[in-house]
């Protein structure tokens, strides 16, 4: 399985990531990849870049090193009604959506509010991506979940750096990926690097997609014609055409 893409990545501007954006393109040319998803934390977070980090990213070219860089950012779920902590300006600014929980910005909760968060925020056509759904604390309905991914053409992300976590491993193993089978809906393996020498680095997600049996063709990343197909549902601007 060779992948063509890493839509979840930190460069510098979150505080605890290291990497410039020219470095990250250029690990991700190394790596083989034709997209690099440039997905810095939004403003709730700690250590999230300034307002005008989002409102300016057109300054940076579509395409670095050979590789199509889509601005996004990896926004926070902050209600449970689905609230993200993005304001008009960042989702007009912003190509692509990563949304994820993260307990400074939303506190552990019930599997019915969880679960209703979740619906709640893929009805946002903006929104591409649920990140790290494996979180501990945050259970969800599974197979609830997934059909409406499904339905809204929504993502689940398989998180390569959460996978050093047996807990992780365990949900994505028994619930996540199972109920991504059930209902069909594509997943999208995603380093989540902090530096530029992560990315692309999916090899145990492929051991993890190997040992369940996880069918290839949901991999949507795994595949340049199903990505760019997924792209245009999205409304995306793929290679080429910028
Ligand atoms: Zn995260
Ligand atoms: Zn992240």
């Amino acid at each position: 399985m060779e992948f063509i893409a890493d839509m979840h990545t930190h460069t510098l501007a979150s505080d605890h990531a290291y990497s410039t954006i020219t470095e990250n393109a250029a690990a991700a040319a190394k790596a083989g990849l034709k997209y690099l998803g440039m997905t810095d934390h939004c403003i709730q977070m700690q250590d999230s870049p300034h307002l005008w980090h989002f409102l300016n990213m057109r300054v940076i070219p579509d395409m670095l090193c050979g590789v199509r860089i889509i601005k996004g950012v990896e926004a926070d779920l902050i209600g449970y009604g689905g609230e993200l902590d993005l304001t008009d300006d960042i989702r007009r600014s912003v190509e692509w959506i990563n949304v994820s929980i993260h307990d400074p910005c939303l506190a552990p909760s019930t599997e019915e509010r969880i679960t209703d968060t979740y619906l709640a925020v893929v009805s946002d056509p903006k929104v591409c991506v649920l990140a790290h759904t494996d979180s501990f604390g945050f259970p969800y309905d599974y197979d609830a979940v997934t059909a409406e991914c499904k339905r809204q053409n929504v993502l689940i992300e398989l998180n390569v750096s959460r996978l050093g976590d047996p807990r992780s491993v365990k949900r994505l193993k028994e619930y996540i990926l199972p109920a991504c089978i059930k209902n069909g809906c594509g997943i999208i393996v995603d380093s989540d690097a902090h530096f530029w020498s992560r990315i692309g680095a999916f090899d145990r997600a492929k051991e993890l997609i190997g040992e369940i049996g996880f069918p290839e063709e949901l991999v949507i990343n795994a595949d340049l014609g199903r990505f760019e197909k997924f792209l245009s549902l999205k409304g995306i601007t793929p290679v080429g055409n910028n």
